[in-house]
């Protein structure tokens, strides 16, 4: 994978660049803005080189980024043109553009090749740093990189060193926690780890899609349709998995693992030397339902492991509870670091010769 660092004379270059800025919004205003400040590094690297910025990025709370320019460049610390049209974004002069909300164009999910000739038109070089996107096969993301020279932006590289740890960490002492919602991303995890992590302690509603798979009733509890089917080939009879044994309950629903699941889970995390975590315990955005998440988010703080977190809910909660800078590396990419994690190539990743 080659990287922005190699290029050797970046001044007047004609940057078409890759960002993460899809971001909550409540309010009209940017709630979270971990992503975002997450792009400053290779933006600032880019632009101290003398190069010239386009960047492509999308939004899916709003139509377009023209109301959210101001805090952007607030956050970034530099001034940023917002234009419409690709014609306008490749001819404008300034040197810090942005393209509005690329999946406007129904071609960017399609990867059409046409579309990406189109936005490749008058640039140099192209840089991929948004790591969170980097598991679709999207024009901006994979197309475009078979059209111009193509690059690994520094928050790239970093996601995908930080995230190879967490891989070929030694299986003694790696502890995988996983909860959250989605069995179509979080299964394929769990299985890939249960041959390289001492134990996976699961939470959230694939803890009850797990109990079901096993035959135990879980009352009225959320759980996934995907889940039975994608479990069956997990051996969920492994020591290895550990499922809570108590919940906390409303209307036969479970919406947080108990206290008994949460003390054992926090005496393992105290144990461990390496942290993999995706996936509230609970429903966490509940107050009442948000007590293990938070002590589990404690107690990897408090372990003293190397820690990786990511997915965006959990990020959401770490922050509400004030602890996002209490950890080893926090990730950018929800189903993308789901997907590094899980063994599978990320399309954008191999579109930068990751693989080859
Ligand atoms: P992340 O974005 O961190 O990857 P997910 O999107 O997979 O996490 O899951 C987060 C969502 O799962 C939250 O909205 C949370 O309320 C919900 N959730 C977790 N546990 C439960 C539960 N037991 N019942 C209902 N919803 C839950
Ligand atoms: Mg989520």
């Amino acid at each position: 994978m080659k990287s922005i660092t190699e290029l050797q004379d970046l001044n007047g270059k004609k940057v078409l660049l890759r960002v993460d800025f899809d971001v909550p919004i409540v309010d009209g205003k940017i709630q979270e803005s971990f992503r975002i400040k997450k792009q400053k590094e290779t933006i600032d690297y880019l632009l101290k080189h003398g190069a010239r910025i386009v960047m492509m990025a999308h939004i899916k709370a709003l139509d377009s980024f023209a109301s959210i320019v101001p805090e952007l460049q607030t956050i970034l610390g530099h001034s940023t043109q917002l234009v419409l049209t690709i014609e306008e974004a490749a001819s404008s002069s300034a040197d810090f553009v942005l393209l509005d909300n690329i999946r406007k164009h129904p071609e960017e999910e399609k990867n059409d090749t046409a579309f990406a000739q189109r936005l490749a038109a008058g640039f140099d070089i192209y840089v991929n740093n948004a790591f969170a996107v980097s598991h679709r096969d999207h024009a901006s993301v994979s197309a475009i990189a078979k059209i111009l020279p193509a690059y690994a932006g520094l928050l790239i590289q970093q996601e995908v060193n930080e995230l190879q740890k967490a891989v070929e960490a030694p299986a003694e002492g790696k502890i995988i926690i996983m909860g959250g919602a989605k069995a179509s991303t979080k299964v394929p995890v769990i299985k890939n780890f249960l041959s390289k992590a001492e134990a996976i302690l699961i939470g959230g509603v694939i803890a009850n899609d797990i109990l079901l798979a096993q035959g135990k009733d879980v009352g009225a509890s959320l759980v996934d349709s995907d889940a039975k089917e994608l479990l069956q080939d997990v051996d969920l009879t492994s020591d290895k998995l550990i499922i809570p044994e108590d919940f906390v309950v409303e209307d036969t629903k479970y919406l947080d693992i108990g206290p008994q699941a949460t003390e054992k889970f926090c005496q393992i995390i105290s144990t461990a030397k390496f942290i993999v975590w995706n996936g509230p315990m609970g429903m966490f955005e509940e107050e009442r339902f948000a007590a293990a998440t938070h002590r589990i988010a404690q107690a990897i703080s408090d372990s003293g492991a190397l820690s990786v977190i990511g997915g965006g809910d959990t990020i959401a909660a770490v922050n509400k509870f004030g602890l996002l800078d209490k950890y080893s590396f926090v990730s950018t990419g929800g189903g993308s670091m789901l997907a590094f994690l899980a063994g599978e190539k990320l399309p954008g990743l191999q579109a930068l010769g990751y693989y080859s």
